[in-house]
């Protein structure tokens, strides 16, 4: 397992439509050792629709980082009731979530680029983590065109942050056709799309933002373009990198 196979993997599936895409990860991987995360973002809901309209039995999981908006929390339990589906959702650890609130105050990401990746490790990276150790492959709805860091987005590629497969789907989607998938199959949506805000996160980083400004723009909007990742995703690797190409820290 590695970044060859993976380059391998993206040549072969790279032209394939996302349903086909999700058909062949589950027949390569197994539903035992494949899962999608979903952070309840427009494109994870085209997918999840493509996994419970296709009956691919896909686990789902989700990361409750304790700091999401209402909104998310309501589409949660839309999109179960939707589908009839159970998700799986991962909280962060007690202990370290407690003590950075101890040392550094609950709104710790508004003071250095440091301390909000801290946040995000706590929150976010470490139960990605946790569940990705029992996995081969991860699918996620990543999108070539949602930012400058995101420009290299293959349908399959290695992660070497987290050491297994990961799979985008929807690497080749535009907006449009997202938020059209959206509408002509009825999916449940994110109420906050409706009020400008194309990409969420968690409620003090997220913001709206103006109609065709880059759709990430909203999210740690205090931060140079190029920082903003908060560490469940690091550029493709199935290439060589850029010496100017950012990393994870
Ligand atoms: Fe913390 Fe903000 Fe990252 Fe959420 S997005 S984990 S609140 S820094």
């Amino acid at each position: 397992m590695s970044s060859a196979a993976a380059g391998k993997l993206q040549q072969e599936w790279s032209k394939l439509q996302p349903e086909e895409v999700l058909s062949r990860a589950v027949r390569k991987f197994g539903i035992s050792h494949l899962a999608f995360a979903s952070s309840f973002g427009a494109e994870d809901q085209v997918i999840i629709d493509m996994i419970c309209r296709h009956g691919l039995d896909i686990p789902v999981f989700t990361i409750d980082t304790g700091r999401l908006p209402q909104e998310t929390y309501d589409l949660l339990d839309a999109t179960r009731m939707h589908y009839g589906i159970s998700m799986e959702v991962l909280f962060p650890e007690r202990a370290p979530v407690e003590d950075m609130l101890q040392r550094f105050g609950a709104n710790l990401f508004y003071d250095s680029v440091e301390k909000r990746r801290m946040c995000c490790r706590t929150r976010k990276v470490q139960p990605l983590e946790r569940r990705l150790s029992s996995l081969d492959a991860w699918i996620c709805g990543l999108r070539r065109e949602q930012s400058v860091t995101r420009t290299g987005t293959g349908v399959v590629e290695w992660d070497e942050a987290f050491g297994l497969f990961k799979i985008n789907p929807l690497a080749a989607f535009t907006e449009a056709e997202v938020f059209g998938y959206l509408l002509r199959h009825n999916v449940p949506s994110n109420a906050l799309h409706r009020k400008g805000y194309p990409s969420i996160g968690c409620a003090p980083c997220t913001r709206a933002v103006e109609p065709g400004a880059d759709i990430r723009s909203g999210r740690w909007w205090w931060e140079e373009a190029e920082h903003r990742e908060c560490g469940l995703h690091v550029p493709n690797t199935n290439e060589k990198k850029s010496e100017h190409e950012p990393s994870r820290q």
